[in-house]
């Protein structure tokens, strides 16, 4: 770690893990090299990634691929496109990704990868012409047995298209090197919905350990891509109130909750005429929207942050927790600061960390690469019971791990020490490699 010392988001990330080991450490030495050795990625790969756009004018953008640990299985873990992204930022994915890969009972190791291209305002031409450089390099790097990235950020069904048929043509090889394809060649039914879906299936199982229901309780939802609508249709399937959905530009409020409907309105606006969530208003009388703020301003019961990294901070946790709120599932991945998470735990607010409560995309992504490598596609009921069971599971181990170690049902704690000790015990068998 004193390689990068000015890798915050990889910092953050790394320092939440290692608090929450020390006991896992303090039981057996062999535990600590092992963490030693997982912070520091198998490979990096930085490339160049020139396009040209639809002006004609030349465009350079950076890619990035993490290759973090191959303990468990080939490298698996999403790109992001954003001018956000850069190495920190891929790195505390992929090192997240290794936690949430363990945990959910499949046999995938971990990686990241993306670049800070902005698609916002690109067109569809620009889009393509983009994924196609991308891929141009990252194809020698990945394969169905090595490395298989799937979605993230502004990385959905269309970008998964482009970026499989390129791979296809520069490898002559049709195999299922990308996870998040489209159902009618090689997709798996229910990974579009599964990390939103699983997210409430976390919540579901975490709020019936304490005695309660999803019955009727107001949820704010924050983001309105993949994981936030999913999220939200789940929500309101299971009987609770999605209130809110937020861009980058701000927030929109439903005061008496989301129908159906109104979701696939959001679906329509987000994922095929691609404008922001303000545009929301002209279809509702009743949405108010809310430029430039946060969700968390609104009174509910439970938080389902699913936009991006540090959006709750220890000044907005506050005020979820003034307002309310008590229950935080990430969909999202690192969307609290670890400050926010103190606050949670010092208030006794149910914690579904983003490593367990958003693992059922990688999963519903490990049945996908099952299906490709059978040649064989599963029924809906079929993906979806074994992502319920998956969740179900992840919260058991999860309470499991934190009982054994006397930590009075930290979930947070316990899914960490569930999901490093297989990658460990995988790394101690494999030796110092
Ligand atoms: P999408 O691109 O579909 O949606 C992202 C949403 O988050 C958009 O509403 C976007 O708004 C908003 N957002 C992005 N960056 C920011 C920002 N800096 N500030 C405020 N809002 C922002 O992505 P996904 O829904 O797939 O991903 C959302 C989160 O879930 C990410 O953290 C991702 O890593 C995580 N995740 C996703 C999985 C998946 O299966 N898709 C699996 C596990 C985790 P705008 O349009 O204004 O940018």
């Amino acid at each position: 770690l004193r390689r990068d010392p000015d890798q915050k988001e990889f910092l953050q990330a790394v320092d939440e893990v290692f608090e929450s080991l020390t006991p896992v450490f303090e039981k057996d030495i062999r535990y600590l090299e092992a963490f030693e050795r997982l912070v520091e990625p198998e490979r990096q790969i930085i490339f160049r990634v020139p396009w040209v756009d639809d002006k004609g004018v030349q465009q350079v953008n950076r890619g990035f691929r993490v290759q973090m640990s191959s303990a468990l299985g080939p490298y698996k873990g999403g790109l992001r496109f954003h001018p956000t992204v850069n190495l920190s930022v891929v790195k505390f994915l992929a090192f997240e990704q290794t936690f949430k890969n363990s945990l959910t009972t499949l046999m995938m190791g971990s990686g990241k990868g993306g670049s800070d291209f902005n698609p916002r305002d690109r067109s569809d031409n620009e889009i393509m012409s983009f994924c196609q450089s991308f891929m141009t390099e990252l194809f020698r790097h990945i394969g169905s047995d090595t490395d298989v990235p799937a979605g993230d950020i502004n990385v959905g069904g269309r970008e998964i298209g482009y970026l499989f048929g390129q791979y296809k043509r520069l490898a002559n090889n049709f195999t299922g090197v990308l996870t998040g394809k489209d159902l009618r060649w090689g997709g798996s039914l229910i990974r579009p919905e599964a990390t939103g879906y699983g997210c409430v299936y976390f919540a579901k199982n975490y709020l019936a350990y304490k005695g309660e229901s999803l019955e009727g309780k107001r949820c704010v939802v924050s983001g309105s891509g993949n994981v936030a609508q999913y999220t939200a249709e789940k929500l309101l399937q299971l009987g609770a109130v999605p209130i809110t959905f937020s861009d980058s530009n701000g927030y929109i409020l439903e005061p008496n909750g989301f129908t159906q409907e109104q979701i696939e309105h959001v679906m329509e606006l987000k994922n095929v005429k691609r404008v922001r969530i303000s545009e929301y208003c002209a279809f509702s009388e009743t949405a108010q929207y809310f430029e430039g703020k946060k969700p968390w301003e609104v009174s509910a019961d439970l938080a389902f942050p699913s936009a991006t990294q540090n959006e709750i901070d220890e000044a907005d946790a506050k005020i979820l927790i003034a307002n309310g709120v008590r229950g935080v599932f990430e969909g999202a991945n690192m969307p609290s600061t670890n400050e926010a998470i103190e606050i949670y735990k010092s208030a006794s607010v149910m914690f579904g960390p983003a490593k367990a409560a958003n693992a059922g995309g990688v999963a519903v992504s490990g049945l996908e690469m099952a299906q490709n490598s059978q040649r064989l596609q599963w029924t809906r009921e079929d993906v979806d019971s074994q992502l319920e069971r998956i969740m179900k599971d992840i919260f058991d181990n999860s309470l499991a791990a934190a009982t054994t170690y006397n930590l009075k049902g930290d979930i947070q704690a316990g899914a960490n020490i569930a999901g490093f000790l297989k990658v460990a015990e995988a790394m101690i068998h494999q030796g110092c490699v």
